[in-house]
């Protein structure tokens, strides 16, 4: 007798699949899903779907793993979105912090609400959370309710603006051990947390070097910025006589299990100690620009072999959490900075918001479809005025789809999104919510 077949909970049929990861599209390609795996993915015909508890029809649509962020601030951001604009990097952050200071839990759970809305309705199924030192809680609160795979960076920092969260900052560093042990690997695994010192400007050698020690100690990963404007490169000569990334790499700090964001400083040296010490970067194109910080080089550091994904950052200096809008921005303006139009092509933009943005921010599990492997999936319409009329997928989802043309999010084999809607909650009030605390804490700021 043969074993009985695990049973269909999700088929998705007649789209198109694209499993990234260097696999080739699947034209009219069927998906299905059992339990939190991807049970089967081939064209139509070769894939039983007999049983399916759920059909997804996805004519004229892609089918692709969920989005990968590999670099944001979803928790403090959302309450910062739009309040201040035109402004460089230092005088925006001071700014933000009079706000950060009067942070409360309830205010932060409903913008962490907001900000999953916002991603799970944008395809996003995974993100690297970096927490500028508050409380983590409420954002874990929220993910229970919203479950995206995410990885949660406790952020510190001992000077300059960050010196008020000095103490803290030591004390969380000192009993990391006691964090790991009650929320790393928790949310049936898709919740981990990380190491997130804040920036070489707001972060010393000595905490630096704790960081370094902690993660070694208990295996998690960092996430840090680094070289993100000239403002830190001049910081960085004047304090250290050096860059942001030898400072990091003569304390031992830099390693293949971190993730540093931004980027746009780099010297030739740095380039080659990144690779070197296999440092992953997270590209924030659309901040970086914003904020006149200049632009990663990215194709030096493509040919060095660093390992690239692609980071919103945060929607107070991105302003949306929209990897679509983030992606063919990417793509635009490192034509222009190289003078190349051939250069990343429109598959390579797609791997950088899936299989190369998971690498890049150390969870290989995400951002791929194989047999399997975890089912992080989305469809996306392609059947849109803008999109029309799609000779070429890959240019389609690249430079002309936005987030809201996502038509379903299924994040770990569950559909958090479908046809308009974010499941189990009522959006309504979480905006409403949402709104009334941001304009509190606001007129509390002034
Ligand atoms: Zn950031």
């Amino acid at each position: 007798m043969t074993p009985p077949s695990p049973p269909i909970d999700i088929a998705i049929v007649n789209g198109t699949i694209l499993p990234m990861a260097g696999a080739a599209p699947i034209e009219r390609g069927t998906l299905t899903i059992s339990g939190n795996r991807i049970l089967a993915l081939g064209p139509a015909g070769s894939v039983d779907i007999a049983g399916a508890r759920r059909v997804i029809d996805a004519e004229l649509c892609a089918v692709m793993p969920g989005l990968v962020n590999c670099h944001t601030h979803i928790a403090s951001n959302m309450l910062l979105r739009g309040l201040l604009e035109d402004v460089k990097l230092f005088e925006w952050l001071s700014t933000m912090w009079r706000m950060k200071s009067n942070f409360d839990p309830e205010t932060l759970y409903w913008a962490n609400l907001a900000g999953l809305v916002e991603m799970a309705r944008g395809g996003i199924t995974c993100f690297n959370e970096h927490f500028d030192a508050y409380d983590v809680a409420p954002q874990i609160r929220a993910l229970e309710i919203i479950p995206l795979r995410a990885t949660l960076g406790y952020g510190f920092a001992d000077r300059g603006i960050y010196q008020p969260i000095t103490d803290w900052s030591w004390r969380t560093l000192h009993g990391f051990g006691d964090l790991v042990a009650a929320q790393h690997g928790t949310q049936d695994g898709r919740l981990r947390i990380a190491l997130s010192p804040h920036a070489t400007y707001s972060v010393g050698a000595e905490m630096y070097r704790l960081v370094r020690e902690t993660a070694d100690a208990l295996g998690v990963t960092i996430h840090t910025h680094l070289a993100e404007a000239p403002q830190e490169t001049r910081y960085m000569a004047e304090t250290y006589g050096t860059t942001s990334v030898k400072f990091l790499a003569d304390l031992g700090f830099l390693g293949p299990d971190v993730t540093a964001a931004h980027c746009t400083q780099l010297t030739t040296e740095d380039i080659a100690i990144i690779a070197e010490t296999q440092v992953k970067i997270a590209h924030c194109a659309t901040c970086n620009a914003k904020l006149a910080s200049g632009t990663l080089p990215l194709r030096a550091a493509r040919e060095a072999g660093i390992t690239i994904g692609i980071g919103t950052d945060g929607p107070a200096s991105h302003n949306t959490i929209d990897l679509f809008q983030e992606m063919k921005f990417a793509g635009c303006i490192n034509k222009d900075e190289t003078g190349d139009v051939e250069f990343l092509r429109t598959g390579e933009l797609l791997e950088m918001v899936t299989a190369t943005g998971a690498d890049a921010m150390h969870r290989p599990e995400a951002g791929r479809l194989t047999i399997g492997g975890i089912a992080d999936v989305i469809v996306v319409d392609l059947d849109k005025p803008h999109t029309l009329p799609v000779y070429d997928v890959a240019a389609a989802l690249v430079y002309s789809s936005r987030a809201d043309d996502v038509r379903t999010t299924i994040c770990d084999g569950r559909i958090l999104y479908d046809q308009g809607q974010v499941a189990g909650v009522d959006e309504a009030e979480i905006r409403a919510r949402f709104r009334e605390h941001a304009l509190a804490l606001r007129a509390k700021s002034n």
